[in-house]
């Protein structure tokens, strides 16, 4: 099972595309024959990624383009998509993809600027910029938009990214919503929610995948099957999180406001025993 807009001799266009998730979509999208653009800020990056993507499709390198770009500024982005359109006309996916997680202190202002500016600033400038020529394009397309699960269930220890991926998630909900109210449209979004995938962001200095976590490529595998599917929320597990944890974790997160519980009440003494029990039972 696949997309129309995953077919061979479509365009994609990859933000954040030269490393971890991004470059294995890329990849995948090149295997199918498509045409594909990785947008990344970082150049050594970008040229290593163009090299084995061009050796990984029979057109090599007429398949492939790379840009460099920040997300973060809009007109970088403007610039991205007349670039793109100039080199292969149509554009059939957006995949707004990449992140950083520098870190960050609630109390402190170090980084919140930048991470914002990437994260979230990075979709809402993507979707704004591409949306409107792939509508009218009046053909299948995908807006695909990468999140996390720290934006839903917001853990304690890196505020800012976990404000940029809730923004995100907000952001592509109400994307969606304005996309299939839009009549004749046929451009969908998703919100892609990776678990624990090992690559440079999560690296943090092993050379050795941990046994928890998932490869991009098994990632991206996983994506496009649910993308195909037709699922908005693409929940994607891990080798340590199946889904029907996540879904207690998620129902939980919500029930903080249904039971008037304390925000994150999951990380919280008063209710490590409880939420223990919740997380045990079956939905
Ligand atoms: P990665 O560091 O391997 O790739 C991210 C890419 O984004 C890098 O190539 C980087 O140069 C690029 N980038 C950074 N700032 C940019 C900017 N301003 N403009 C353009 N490109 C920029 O990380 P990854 O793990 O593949 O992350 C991809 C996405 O997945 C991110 O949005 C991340 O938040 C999200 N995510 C990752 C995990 C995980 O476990 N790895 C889990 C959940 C979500």
């Amino acid at each position: 099972m696949s997309h129309p807009a995953l077919s061979a001799d479509r365009t994609a266009v990859i933000t954040g595309g030269a490393s971890g998730i991004g470059l294995a979509a890329a990849m995948r999208f090149a295997e199918r024959g498509m045409n594909v653009c990785i947008a990344d800020i970082d150049e050594a990056r970008l040229r290593d990624a163009a090299a084995r993507l061009a050796a990984a499709t029979k057109r090599g390198e007429a398949a492939v383009m790379t840009a460099t770009v920040d997300v973060s500024s809009r007109d970088s982005v403007v610039a991205l998509e007349t670039a793109v359109r100039q080199r292969f006309g149509a554009i059939d996916v957006l995949m707004n993809n990449a992140g950083i997680q520098p870190g960050s202190r609630m109390l402190a202002d170090d980084n919140w600027q930048r991470i914002l500016g990437v994260n979230l600033w990075g979709i809402i400038h993507g979707a704004q910029v591409f949306a409107p020529g792939m509508i009218v394009q009046n053909k299948p397309a995908l807006i695909i938009n990468t999140g996390s699960k720290q934006g839903i269930t917001t853990p304690p220890g890196d505020p800012a990214y976990n404000v940029s991926k809730a923004g995100v998630k907000a952001f592509t909900e109400a994307l969606q919503h304005e996309l299939r109210n839009t009549p004749g449209c046929q451009v969908t979004a998703h919100l892609f929610i990776p678990g624990f995938v090992f690559t440079p962001l999560t690296a943090n200095g092993r050379v050795e995948k941990p046994a928890g976590a998932w490869t991009p490529e098994q990632t991206v595998d996983f994506m496009l099957e649910r993308v195909a599917a037709g699922d908005f929320y693409v929940l994607c597990p891990d080798n340590d999180v199946p889904r029907a944890l996540d879904e207690r974790r998620i129902l939980w997160a919500a029930g903080d406001i249904v039971e008037n519980r304390p925000p994150l009440s999951r990380w919280h003494a008063d209710y490590a025993d409880a939420f223990a029990a919740f997380a045990k039972k079956s939905p």
